[in-house]
């Protein structure tokens, strides 16, 4: 089959649209998507801007920090600086790491690293190792601590924006396990972050229109440095019942998962509180619904203080 632009050989079905690109419409097809949705989430025009890039060195992360330092690498007002979350996740995160330094190297962008093991005293493997009782999967006790962290890296850099490798199937699913859980206000808090919020640094996420093959594709025929390596202990149950029934739906109907983005893109534009303030965790200041934000629950740190103050 052709390209619909061009009488070059395609290498892409767009099933929404009905359209073969070939490889060089198509990567003009992922750069133009990607464009319009950093204008959107930027927003105004801003004097002088600093965008943290959180980089695990995979496809989707790595694929974002290529396309803002082509976009933005002639823009003197803009100043890209990548971070990697070191969870401590041998076979994995090292491998991750390394294609992170080396991709950054490559471009020439700033790239700094924080580890649980410095933050937290402990590392996954050791967590998990330990045989504690990880209450849902090992995820649930990870994501708050990346959180922690992510936070820390961007005040660190004293980022505008941290930049977010979330593909439309990720974002779709995460609106989705939100939805079925009832959970509202968490919903209208996922990123992209048009206000600030307290004590977050805004999240944009501009591959939320691109699918996860979309960008494995983009990478390839760009030649974007990444690892292919997944995580051991990714068995987080519903995120993989969500990622089935999405992806049964959207064979059966092209545009489902781009249509999920678009109800809650209509959800946050008709809700006046989308910059739903929450509160204060007492122990790192990082965002939080009780007294400590999850990751300090998670690392122990509330039991610390609460022994400290008995
Ligand atoms: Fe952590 Fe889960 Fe991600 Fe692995 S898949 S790095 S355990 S959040």
């Amino acid at each position: 089959m052709n390209c619909s632009f061009c009488n070059r050989k395609a290498v892409y079905k767009n099933e929404v649209q009905g359209r073969y690109y070939c490889d060089t419409h198509f990567s003009n097809y992922v750069e133009a998507s990607f464009r319009k949705e950093l204008r959107d989430q930027l927003g105004r025009t801003h004097d002088q801007l600093k965008i943290a890039v959180a980089i695990s060195g995979g496809k989707d992360s790595s694929t974002l920090l290529y396309l803002l330092w082509k976009t933005l690498k002639e823009n003197r007002k803009v100043h890209i600086t990548a971070f990697t979350i070191d969870e401590g996740i041998e076979g994995y995160r090292n491998l991750g790491l390394e294609s992170a330094r080396k991709l950054c190297g490559e471009l020439g962008i700033e790239h700094m690293v924080l580890s649980f093991n410095e933050r937290f005293g402990k590392d996954m493997d050791t967590i998990v190792k330990s045989g504690i009782k990880l209450e849902g999967s090992p995820c649930s006790y990870c994501g708050p601590m990346r959180r922690d962290l992510m936070n820390r890296a961007s005040t660190m850099i004293n980022a505008d924006y941290v930049a977010l490798g979330i593909n439309l199937d990720d974002y779709a699913q995460s609106i989705a396990m939100n939805f079925l859980r009832g959970d509202y206000e968490r919903m209208i808090r996922l990123a992209p972050h048009k206000r600030k919020l307290d004590g977050m640094v805004r999240r944009i996420i501009p591959l939320r229109k691109l699918s996860e093959k979309e960008i494995k594709l983009y990478a390839i025929l760009n030649s974007i440095e990444h690892d292919q390596s997944w995580c051991p202990f990714s068995l987080d149950a519903q995120r993989n019942k969500a990622r089935d029934l999405l992806n049964s739906l959207e064979v059966e109907r092209p545009g489902t998962k781009l249509a999920i983005v678009s109800f809650l893109d209509s959800l946050k534009e008709n809700n006046k509180q989308d910059n739903l303030s929450i509160g204060k965790c007492k122990k790192c200041g990082n965002p939080a619904n009780g007294q400590y934000c999850s990751s300090c629950i998670k690392s122990g740190f509330d039991k610390e203080e609460e022994s400290f103050q008995s």
